[in-house]
């Protein structure tokens, strides 16, 4: 299985606080390990944490990341998602397990990405949300697997029924 780390590029805590917890939420429930984001934001590594607390699991969050350096020196293989790429489900299957950086924008992404990028990766050819063509790439890499993960040390869970909602509060220890 693939250690996946996700690099939020250029998130602005006024403008995108909700659309980069969307994509670090989404990292975690479909099967990354990690997200680093370029710009400091304690707002944002608090609400991250609070999920991981209540849901489980070893999902991490870093922010305030030198984006540069640390893909210059990612040890890993690098994709990037970009509506320019190719298509995800011709590269998908090129995806090693071992460590992978999953590189996402919020507004233009500097070229010198594309350049160091393994892959530059298109869900479609069509501009869109970061956090739809992340849901996607991810299911694609586990093939549905991570959707059915499992969260140990969570103090919540939630039980699938068919009308309203059953969630199970563990107390704590
Ligand atoms: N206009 C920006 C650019 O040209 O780089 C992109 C802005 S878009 C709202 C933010 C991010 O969503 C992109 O950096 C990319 O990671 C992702 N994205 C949007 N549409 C995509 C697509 N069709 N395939 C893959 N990624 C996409």
């Amino acid at each position: 299985m693939p250690d996946i780390t996700v690099l939020r590029l250029g998130h602005r805590p006024e403008r995108d606080k909700r659309i980069t917890t969307h994509v670090a939420l989404t990292a975690r429930a479909f099967g990354a390990n990690r997200v680093v984001v370029s710009t400091k934001d304690p707002g944002l590594e608090e609400s991250v944490r609070d999920v991981v607390k209540r849901f489980g699991g070893d999902f991490t969050i870093s922010t305030g990341i030198n984006w540069r350096r640390y893909l210059q020196e990612y040890p890993g293989m690098v994709v990037h998602l970009t509506m320019y790429g190719l298509p995800v489900d011709e590269v998908a299957p090129q995806v090693r397990d071992g460590e992978v950086l999953v590189v996402v924008g919020a507004e233009k992404v500097p070229p010198e990405v594309y350049q160091r990028a393994d892959l530059n990766v298109a869900v479609g050819n069509q501009p869109h949300s970061e956090v739809a063509a992340l849901a996607i790439l991810l299911d694609r890499i586990f093939q549905g697997r991570a959707l059915y993960k499992e969260f140990p040390g969570g103090r919540m869970r939630v039980l699938p029924c068919e009308r309203g909602k059953n969630v199970v509060e563990l107390s704590e220890q």
